[in-house]
């Protein structure tokens, strides 16, 4: 009931307009600036809302003179002396030098590849300007490089603490800091105390601040505690988008029941025809699996389930005997998968054993052509019970698509939003839908965060497997191990080197994927080493992707979160730079991408010099266990005792302010309080409207 909720005066639909625009309509925000936000997941004002910083900045304000540590952050007045002789007929390549006076005393500000006449417009001689920046002690001499100009009212405070956020390259950080409070500015302030829609037992109870406050003081934070996601803020949004992410699973469960379905019963010469067509005998854990499923699709209604376990536990092949019962009973079946290297993967192993059955594999991805989309689909409503499509999201645009299918399988399910589902779930008949996840789910986190939802898991490995050989190292050994690395490639192995993805924020010692990707480049050679991370296009991973699995490269440098399903089997070694940074089921599922052929395959965790005992003693456990379940249950406890671990999330959903890890009292406290309210519409707008097709909000 839109209007009559008291929220209703705090996020008013006309905010929500404000908030569901474009990027563009915001000022200075051009095609430009837009796409570097979108490397960031944010694509209308409402995503800067929700992105939090992780860290504050404190600079001292600085008006007499006092004792300045160097490299301490500082705000003070200075008067401009000197423009350097012959200024404005320097090259850019020789740092610039405006001398001023400054409580310091005499300070020198370098500029590097300043354009002369700016920096003179910003420091007129004899003026005063407040800039801020760290000084540096050069030769008795006090310097700054690259001051930034600061309005004069700072000179008032003592501090001035700014708020630190995630930034992506080619993005300022006072541009994003400028943004994000352009967005806050649209809320009513006035109303605040109307910005509460819970319950206020419920509030007080945590002692929780409104939500508007907390909105508030997530993005003005004092501390770094207050950036950290058991700040009561943190907790009060992360609780918000817990329910609203509950709210659409009790809706996606409800299809389940309210909507007819088909009845695929097994047809069992088909499921033989099939599994002949395989190189392998099923294992026993994959035959449970395929039994649950073949259970359900009989049934009249849809089949919701979840199949999860280990990468490289064999999923594609119970998906394959899932698809084949809805095509003995004349209906299609679609595959999504969520990158088109993993679509190109399932398209070859499907043609494999399906093409003897005379059933076609198209592909279909935002790159195929209209044309072809349009034959496709032509013979898809031509010839139902012969078609397996395999595509992106791209897929599930089209109602004519959709209604061919009598089942839909979503590989790494987590990466598809809910809102896509619903479209997919809400149809009549309902398709069955078995979603898979390549992380084992712990018990706990089954029940609070899929609800419901029926589970098959895939618990051994096809036999044959070895565990991948598992050894922890000082990342000081680099040095030795590049070395051997040398020996290796000539006996012809191909190695995964895994390391972060470095962002401008971040200030930690750590060696970012580029640094080593060059580093390597130079020892090996450029032809022999590639380079591989998430915020590269499409096409370009896919070619890179290609030249390591053909052996033309033979070291893929990546970052972790890359393509987690990709299969390439005579990978054998992989190298985890700073692997302190990871959770147990992370570093788990990394190593699953070596040993997938019958090799020994060797798995090198490196940790760097800021290793925790807590952290060490993870790692040596992956020396010994291999249970990709029982790990993820240590993960989990180790991640609820507030062992925060780097910055990643192991499991299986994204979310934007939710850690369901470390707020599963959260999920299960949403999920209690849904069975008697439903949140008021304007809330779930403000959570979960898409932001484009194939965004919407995670989970499920
Ligand atoms: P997942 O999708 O769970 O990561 P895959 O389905 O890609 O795993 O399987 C991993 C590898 O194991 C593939 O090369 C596949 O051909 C092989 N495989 C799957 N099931 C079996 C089996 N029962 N016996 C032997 N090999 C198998
Ligand atoms: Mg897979």
């Amino acid at each position: 009931m839109v209007g009559t909720h008291p929220h209703a005066r705090f996020v008013t639909d006309e905010v929500l307009h404000r908030l569901f625009a474009p990027l563009q309509t915001l000022p200075k925000v051009g095609i430009k600036t837009a796409e570097t936000l979108h490397r960031l997941d944010i694509f209308t004002p409402r995503d800067l809302l929700f992105h939090l910083p992780t860290g504050v900045q404190i600079h001292r304000v600085i008006t007499t003179p006092t004792f300045v540590s160097p490299g301490e952050s500082i705000i003070l007045p200075c008067t401009v002396i000197k423009h350097p002789t012959g200024f404005s007929r320097l090259s850019r390549r020789i740092p610039a030098k405006v001398l001023v006076e400054s409580p310091l005393g005499l300070l020198q500000l370098v500029f590097f590849q300043g354009f002369p006449s700016y920096i003179k417009s910003q420091f007129p001689l004899h003026q005063t300007v407040v800039i801020a920046g760290t000084p540096e002690r050069v030769r008795e001499v006090w310097q700054i490089t690259h001051p930034t100009v600061m309005p004069s009212q700072y000179l008032q405070k003592k501090n001035l603490i700014e708020a630190i956020y995630p930034l992506t390259q080619g993005l300022r950080a006072t541009v994003l800091r400028n943004l994000i409070q352009h967005v806050l500015g649209f809320f009513p302030w006035d109303n605040v105390r109307d910005s509460e829609w819970l319950n206020p037992d419920m509030c007080a109870k945590h002692n929780w601040p409104l939500f508007g406050e907390a909105l508030w003081s997530a993005h003005h934070p004092v501390t770094l505690e207050d950036c950290s996601s058991s700040s009561p803020a943190r907790k009060r949004l992360a609780f918000d988008e817990a329910l609203m992410y509950q709210y659409y699973l009790q809706n996606i469960r409800a299809t389940g029941k309210t909507h007819s379905g088909y009845a695929f019963v097994t047809h069992r010469q088909n499921h033989i025809r099939l599994l002949e067509a395989m190189p392998f005998a099923l294992t026993s854990c994959q035959e449970t699996a395929i039994t649950e499923i073949h259970n359900d699709m009989a049934k009249p209604y849809p089949m919701r389930r979840l199949l999860h376990g280990d990468v490289g536990s064999g999923k594609t092949a119970v998906a394959a005997a899932t698809i084949m019962q809805a095509l003995s009973h004349g209906k299609n079946a679609c595959l999504l998968s969520p990158t088109e290297i993993l679509t190109k993967q399932h398209i070859r192993t499907f043609q494999n054993w399906f093409f003897p059955l005379g059933i076609r594999v198209h592909g279909v991805t935002g790159k195929t052509s209209h044309v072809d989309r349009s034959r496709i689909l032509a013979t898809l409503v031509d010839s139902p019970g012969s078609h397996i499509v395999i595509g992106t999201h791209a897929l599930l645009h089209d109602d004519a698509w959709r209604a061919s299918m009598g089942v839909v399988v979503i590989d790494e399910q987590h990466r598809f939003g809910v809102r896509q589902r619903m479209q997919l779930l809400a149809q009549t008949p309902s398709p069955d839908v078995l979603m898979m996840s390549a992380t084992p789910i712990p018990r706990t986190m089954l029940l609070t965060v899929y609800g419901d939802l029926k589970t098959s898991a895939l618990k051994t490995k096809p036999q044959g497997r070895k565990d991948v050989e598992t050894r922890v190292m000082s990342c000081d050994r680099i040095h030795t191990i590049i070395e051997k690395l040398g020996a290796l490639l000539r006996y012809g192995e191909k190695i995964f080197w895994v390391c972060p993805l470095v962002e401008e924020s971040e200030h930690m010692a750590v060696i970012d994927v580029h640094t080593r990707y060059a580093i390597l480049a130079t020892h090996f050679g450029e032809e022999a080493v590639s380079l591989l991370h998430g915020r590269m296009k499409p096409e370009d991973k896919d070619s890179i992707f290609l030249r390591f699995s053909r052996g033309e490269s033979k070291i893929l440098v990546a970052t972790s979160v890359i393509e987690v399903g990709v299969d390439v089997p005579d990978a054998n070694v992989l190298i985890i730079e700073n692997a302190e940074r990871y959770g147990l089921a992370q570093l788990h599922q990394l190593r699953g991408r070596v040993g997938r052929g019958n090799a020994q395959a060797v798995c090198i965790l490196l940790y760097g010099e800021t290793v925790s005992a807590t952290s060490m003693r993870r790692l040596t456990l992956l020396r010994t266990c291999f249970d990709g379940f029982a790990l993820a249950e240590e993960d989990l406890k180790l991640r609820q005792g507030g062992d925060v671990i780097g910055t990643q999330q192991s499991g299986s959903i994204r979310f934007r302010i939710l850690n369901p890890e470390e707020h599963l009292a959260l999920m299960i406290e949403a999920r209690a309080l849904l069975a008697n309210e439903t949140p008021p519409q304007n809330q779930r707008d403000l959570w979960q409207k898409p932001h484009r097709d194939n965004q919407g909000i995670p989970g499920v």
